[in-house]
Order: structure tokens, then C-alpha cells, then sequence
């Protein structure tokens, strides 16, 4: 079977990979020189099953209030002038119930979790050196009221038989020794021991490889200017220009995937939300965390890569605008000189931004469509790289007509159909005819 990826960034490059070692004839298709450019690019390290919950929850629409009043707030938004944006936004509102919170955690916990396991088997399989560690993260508290709320979480994981440890103040150096060495007072933490990290951009170059060695073609500097459909029939692809001809194509376009399914359309509900990081170089190797430190006050992660800390987070939501603000590199870097001073040469920092393409209930997009042969794996927001092996997996099982390892409940984009006659779902009231 011949198979067309549009996209070669973490999710499409894992795709590919799969899809080569069920058999199927692949070419990937993107417009950078090479694998992982965009946003899969610098992000914050984390392989976080642990983590995995969507941003829509019961407390958000009262915190967001607040942030948009603190000068280093975790949230932005910067009207886009698009009626979109408040649409989505209203959508994710809307999945800030319980109920729904629930149900979001749960599936993505199910692909998180898969995920993980997917990527510890390809490493046994495969020799990727991508600086990974499975050291666990640390969820870290400043205050007592941060301690306490995260008891709520901590129920939430023991009933899902996440693996976890509550850790109080003195606790915290027994797993990371450098925060004893922290400007700021802290309180205790939320330890995940299954959780992992690495360099999302090594890993997704390596795998590329690897993928090349069973004979999937990469296809670079290519613009995908269309999709080409007869009825229900996926027929093709526009690359500069020229016609492909393809029956079965994997959209992995990340936060492009909207704008290219809308002419079909296809109501994808994803939203670019901009995050920054900065990579800084170790000075004092043993003044830098071991593994993930997410600082819970500021929703920023710092990733211990081999000489190198990674510092990721951050959500504006502002379009499709990628201009490096300088007081988010402040935030970013108040954040390493309270928790880790000694460790990196921040005058020497790599600073980066990237677009998290965002779906209001969290979720990924994976599965098929309503046309024939054409298929997505999109909408990983906050998770792709923790996302990736599983959702690669299970969609190239799907293509190639083989029942995936887990149930795929709730992933495809038939979940934001518009029920007949019931004004009960939140819409983003940009789809006129049924999905998928
Ligand atoms: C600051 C930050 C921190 C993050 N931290 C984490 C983390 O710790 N853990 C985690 O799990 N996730 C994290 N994420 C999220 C994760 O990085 C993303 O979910 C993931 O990279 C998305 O991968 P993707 O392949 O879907 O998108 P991309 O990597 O953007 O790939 C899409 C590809 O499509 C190509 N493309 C788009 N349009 C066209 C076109 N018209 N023609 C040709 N090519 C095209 C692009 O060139 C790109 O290569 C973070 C994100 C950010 C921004």
C-alpha cells in the first residue's frame, strides 16, 4: 500500500515509521529542509503520562482571570481578528466541567500511557540517542495552598493506577539535590517515577533514519498547497504545484492542519497556542536538575538534557504569530535563576517559540474521515511529544486495516460531529455539513 505523511514533524515522522514496518510504501512530505523544524523543534523534554490532562478543567476560567492581571502569568490571549478564536476559546471553556474533564483525562491518559510504552519498546528495538532520561518528574509546589490542592490530583491518579509520591519540603532534594540550592522557598512536590524525558528533536531526527532504512522517502523544502478529493475519495495531493496521485494520505500537519482541511469542509478544531523556551548551556552540571522540574506557580517544565536545560512553557493564544517577546524570555529566565541559579549561562540561551496545536477538549485527532483514504493525526497541543509513538502506532494500524492495541474511543473527529436536532454540544459553529 502506497501512503502519502503531510508533515514531517514528530507525529508524521512517527507515523511514517510505523506505517514502513507494517509494510506500506511511504513518502513524507514537508516544506522544512528537514525532520522536527517546527514545533516539535525545542520543546520542553517532557514524556509525561503522568501529566497528561487537558487544559480545559474545573478552576481554569477563575485562574485564567487572574493570570490575565500577573506580569509573569502562564496565559496570554491577543485577539487575532478572527471570530474563530473566541469560538474555540468558548468551546474549551465549555469542556471545563467535571464531567467532560473526566472523560478528556481519561482518553488521553489511555494514548499517554500507550504511548509511553510504544516508545520504551522501539528503543529496544532501535538505537536512538536522543539525551533521554527516565528519571521521573517532579511537579514543584511554592506554597502550602499548591500542596494542598494537589491532594485533588493525587486522587485523580491513584484511581487511575498512575505510580505517584507526595513529597514534602525536604523530600524534594532526595530526588533533585540541585533545589537545595534555590532562591525561593519551597513546599513540596508531586513526584511521577514513570514519567520520562529527552530531546524531541533528536529523537524525531534518529527515528527519520530509521524510517529511511526501511524505505520511507522524505520529501523536504515541499509546500503542500491542497488536498484533492472526488465525492467521498481522497485523490490526490498539490505539492508546488504538482499533482501526486495518493488513495491514502495521514494529515500530521500540527497546527496547519485546519487551515488545509477547511477547504474539504472538515471542521478541525485546533488552535495555535504559542509556547517559548530557552535552551541554556550547563556551567555547573551538578547545580541543574537530574531530570523534569515543572514549577507549578509560573506552568513552566526545565528539562535536564546531557549539558543543556531546557525551558519550556508558556500559552498565548495570538494566531499564527511567532514574534520571540522578550518578556517572556524574562519569565522563563526568573524561573531558572529562582530554582536552578548556578547551573547555566543564561547569556549564552538558545531562545525559541513554537505553536501547540490545540483542541479544546485536549485530545489529539487520530483517525480516519468522512473521505475515503484520508486520515489525521493531529491536535496534540501540550502532549505531541509524550503522544507521539502511541498515536503513530495506532493510526498506522488503522490504515493498514489492523485492530490497534487500544480502544481508539473517542479520538477520531467524529467527536465534534453536531448531533441531529440537539443544541446540547458545544460547537464551534463553523462546520456546515457532518464530519467524518
Ligand atoms: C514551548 C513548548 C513546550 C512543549 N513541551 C512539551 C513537552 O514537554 N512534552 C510534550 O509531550 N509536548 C510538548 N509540547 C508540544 C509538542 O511539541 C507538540 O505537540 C508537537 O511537537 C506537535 O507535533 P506535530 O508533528 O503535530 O507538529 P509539528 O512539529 O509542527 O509538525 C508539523 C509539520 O508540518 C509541516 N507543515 C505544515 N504546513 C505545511 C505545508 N503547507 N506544507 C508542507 N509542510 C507543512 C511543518 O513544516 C512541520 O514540520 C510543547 C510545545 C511547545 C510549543
Amino acid at each position: 500500500m502506497d501512503v502519502v505523511v503531510l508533515g514531517g514533524g514528530v507525529i508524521g515522522t512517527t507515523t511514517a515509521y510505523y506505517l514502513a514496518q507494517r509494510g506500506a510504501k511511504v513518502t513524507v512530505i514537508d516544506r522544512q529542509p528537514g525532520p522536527a523544524m517546527e514545533t516539535s523543534f525545542a520543546n520542553a523534554g517532557q514524556v509525561s503520562p503522568g501529566y497528561s490532562t487537558p487544559w480545559a478543567a474545573p478552576g481554569i476560567p477563575l485562574k485564567a482571570l487572574k493570570w490575565l492581571f500577573q506580569a509573569h502569568a502562564p496565559l496570554r490571549i491577543r485577539p487575532d481578528g478572527s471570530l474563530y478564536q473566541w469560538q474555540w476559546l468558548a468551546a474549551m471553556l465549555a469542556n471545563c466541567t467535571q464531567a467532560r474533564y473526566v472523560q478528556n483525562k481519561a482518553r488521553m491518559m489511555r494514548l499517554a500511557e500507550y504511548s509511553r510504552d510504544c516508545l520504551r519498546e522501539l528503543r529496544s528495538g532501535v538505537d536512538l540517542r536522543y539525551e533521554h532520561r527516565t528519571g521521573g518528574t517532579l511537579q514543584l509546589f511554592r506554597s502550602a495552598a499548591q500542596l494542598d490542592a494537589a491532594e485533588r490530583d493525587v486522587a485523580v491518579l491513584a484511581e487511575l493506577g498512575v505510580a505517584h509520591q507526595l513529597l514534602t519540603r525536604t523530600q524534594l532534594t532526595q530526588h533533585e539535590p540541585a533545589l537545595a540550592r534555590s532562591a525561593v522557598p519551597l513546599a513540596g512536590g508531586l513526584r511521577l517515577p514513570n514519567d520520562e524525558t529527552g530531546d524531541c528533536f533528536l529523537f524525531t531526527q534518529q527515528l527519520a533514519a530509521a524510517a529511511r532504512e526501511l524505505g520511507v522517502r522524505f520529501r523536504f523544502n515541499a509546500r503542500i498547497d491542497r488536498l484533492e478529493t472526488r465525492g467521498e475519495q481522497l485523490t490526490g495531493v498539490i505539492v508546488d504545484g504538482e499533482r501526486i496521485a495518493t488513495t491514502q494520505c495521514v494529515l500530521a500537519l500540527g497546527s496547519y492542519s485546519r487551515p488545509m482541511l477547511q477547504a474539504l469542509g472538515l471542521d478541525l478544531p485546533v488552535y495555535p497556542v504559542k509556547g517559548y523556551s530557552l535552551t541554556v548551556p550547563l556551567t555547573r552540571p551538578e547545580a541543574a536538575p537530574v531530570s523534569t522540574v515543572l514549577d507549578e506557580t509560573f506552568k513552566v517544565a526545565l528539562t535536564r538534557f546531557d549539558q543543556r536545560l531546557r525551558v519550556g512553557g508558556m500559552a498565548e493564544l495570538a494566531g499564527f504569530d511567532l514574534a520571540l517577546r522578550e518578556s517572556r524570555r524574562a519569565t522563563l529566565e526568573k524561573v531558572v535563576k529562582d530554582l536552578f541559579p548556578e547551573a547555566g549561562d543564561l547569556s549564552a540561551a538558545t531562545f525559541w517559540t513554537g505553536l501547540r496545536p490545540l483542541t479544546p477538549d485536549g485530545t489529539p485527532v487520530v483517525g480516519p474521515t468522512r473521505y475515503q483514504g484520508l486520515w489525521l493525526n493531529t491536535g496534540h497541543g501540550t502532549l505531541g511529544w509524550t503522544m507521539a509513538c502511541g498515536s503513530g502506532r495506532v493510526l498506522a494500524d488503522q490504515v493498514c486495516g489492523l485492530a490497534p492495541d487500544i480502544d481508539t474511543e473517542g479520538l477520531a473527529l467524529a467527536r465534534y460531529a453536531r448531533p441531529a436536532r440537539s443544541a446540547s454540544r458545544p460547537q464551534l459553529g463553523m462546520a456546515r455539513r457532518r464530519q467524518a
